[in-house]
């Protein structure tokens, strides 16, 4: 087993780096990719920059550069459903790309021909995390993830998500990331905890709480592949 453990920027897989110790950084495509060994397993680790299309990028490249055959991904969201406060992790049950909108055609938002309006992530991956939330004694929040090209300060935008979604977090990268995973049949879990809740106060809240919250992300990630190397 090879797992893949992604963020977006650099803040959100820092603690992870620092959790490992020591690592190979090899540039790849444009960016760097950190691998090393934790707890007897192979690991490799990389942030991909903001938005959809460089963590596309980041998720093919450790799977099929890396042969990554597991991808966990940590980060940070903004909440949508009203339980989840600041430092709230919520697991993705199933993530949509709320901006990808041929509804000009009949078809239904973040759906076109030969894709889903969503994809689900791994339940095995998603079992083990609720086994490491009981042995924290963590509450964990399972949804649904919506991601698009955007960072959403706005109640209007975030209603029309819920509309079309039913989302309870939205971020930048986790549909994305989901749909590489699916292609390549690759199972994968994605994580985020709770940075700011996608109001107007948002980009505040975000520059207050993303290193913290990032940090809780982290922590948990790690708890996982801890797991996964027994
Ligand atoms: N402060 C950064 C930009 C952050 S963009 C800079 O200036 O460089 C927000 C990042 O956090 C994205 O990676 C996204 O996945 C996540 N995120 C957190 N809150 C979000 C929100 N309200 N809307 C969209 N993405 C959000």
């Amino acid at each position: 087993m090879k797992i893949a453990i992604m963020g977006a920027m650099p803040e959100e897989i820092a603690p992870i780096l620092e959790e490992l110790g020591t690592y190979k950084t090899t540039k790849y495509a444009d960016n760097d990719y950190y691998e090393a060994t934790y707890h007897g397993l192979d690991v490799v680790v990389a942030y991909s920059k903001i938005g959809k299309v460089f963590s596309t990028l980041t998720a093919s490249t450790m799977i099929q550069h890396f042969n990554c055959d597991r991808l966990l991904f940590s980060g940070v969201a903004g909440g949508i459903n009203p339980s989840l406060k600041i430092g709230d992790l919520i697991v993705a049950t199933k993530l949509s790309q709320h901006d990808l909108d041929i509804t000009a055609f009949g078809h239904p938002m973040g759906f076109v021909p030969g894709g889903s309006v969503f994809v689900e992530a791994d339940k095995d991956l998603i079992s083990l995390s609720k086994e490491v939330a009981k042995e924290l004694g963590k509450t964990v929040s399972e949804g649904v993830i919506a991601t698009g090209d955007q960072f959403v300060h706005d109640e209007k935008v975030k209603k029309n998500i819920v509309k079309h979604f039913n989302a309870d977090a939205l971020e930048m990268e986790g549909a994305s990331v989901a749909v590489v995973c699916k292609s390549l049949d690759i199972p994968f879990f994605i994580l985020r905890a709770i940075s700011d809740t996608a109001d107007t106060d948002a980009s505040f809240s975000f520059d207050e709480f993303m290193e913290s919250s990032a940090i809780i992300s982290a922590e948990f990630i790690m708890k996982m592949v801890k797991k996964l190397a027994k």
